[in-house]
């Protein structure tokens, strides 16, 4: 178990889904935890209530990842409200699948200012508070580095970027002793990506274990990444994908 007592994290996304999960482990490891959600007050306020149900410390802010301005005061009402910011989640995402073709520039402009645009921001103001030995965990994908499945070509190449983004950060700032990583996840059954869902069929098949993987799955990696096991663990990708890219 990862000790992050006395730590504070902010998960973009943190409502629903994978980022939900990983805001509620982070606080079971003893993180106060702030989430920003883009519209479902009632999912936040509930990640909020089930943390502070065991214990521990959340607050819920609404901050669309595509929206500088709100991104900006994001961070900065989580500073001010928990002290200090010690792990950043990258974690608020999207995908319009569809083939590439098809897909409007509207959409795409969508995916690239929520996956990745909403990335450079956050983490940018966010590294203007991040304790020294911070953490900076962004949230992928394996198809970030192979693309198995079919109408993710848009969405594919917004977390590529996030891989080389993380990459390169990670030289940036490693004087300070902040890590910067990469969890890549494969098909996790999320609202997102149902594992009952149209899409399912071929991502299962690709997995070596041929199954969806949960969201805790993903955020036990976060935990560790975020832990201080970790310390010597920067600019990698590491991806939990049941075997997908193997
Ligand atoms: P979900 O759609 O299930 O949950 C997304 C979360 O992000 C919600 O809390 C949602 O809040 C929030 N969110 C969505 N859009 C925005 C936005 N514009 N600004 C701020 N918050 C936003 O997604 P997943 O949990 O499945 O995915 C989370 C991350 O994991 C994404 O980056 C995704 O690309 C990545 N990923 C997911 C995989 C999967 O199979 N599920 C596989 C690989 C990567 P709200 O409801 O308020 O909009």
């Amino acid at each position: 178990m990862s000790n992050l007592s006395e730590k504070v994290a902010l998960v973009t996304g943190g409502s629903r889904g994978i980022g939900a999960a990983i805001a509620k482990r982070l606080a079971a490891d003893g993180a106060s935890v702030a989430i920003t959600y883009a519209k479902d007050a009632t999912a936040a306020s509930a990640v909020v209530k089930a943390i502070e149900a065991d214990g521990g410390k959340a607050i819920a802010i609404q901050a669309d990842a595509a929206d500088t301005e709100a991104v900006k005061g994001a961070v900065e009402k989580a500073v001010a409200a928990l002290g200090k910011l010690d792990v950043l989640v990258n974690n608020a995402g999207t995908a319009i699948p569809k083939p590439f073709e098809e897909t409007s520039f509207e959409e795409m402009d969508r995916m690239i200012d929520i996956n990745f645009r909403g990335i450079l921001v956050t983490t940018q103001t966010a590294l203007k508070h991040m304790s020294d030995g911070g953490r900076i965990i962004n949230i992928g994908s394996c198809v970030g580095e192979r693309l198995l499945t079919p109408g993710l070509v848009a969405y594919a190449a917004t977390k590529g970027a996030v891989k080389m983004f993380t990459q390169g950060l990670s030289r940036e700032v490693g004087g300070r002793g902040i890590t910067v990583n990469n969890v890549q996840p494969g098909p996790i059954d999320t609202d997102l990506n149902p594992a009952a869902g149209d899409w399912a069929t071929p991502q299962k098949a690709a997995t070596a274990l041929n199954r969806y993987g949960h969201v805790d799955e993903v955020a036990a990696l976060v935990a560790f990444v975020a832990g201080p096991e970790s310390a010597y663990i920067t600019g990698a990708n590491l991806t939990v994908d049941g075997g997908t890219n193997a």
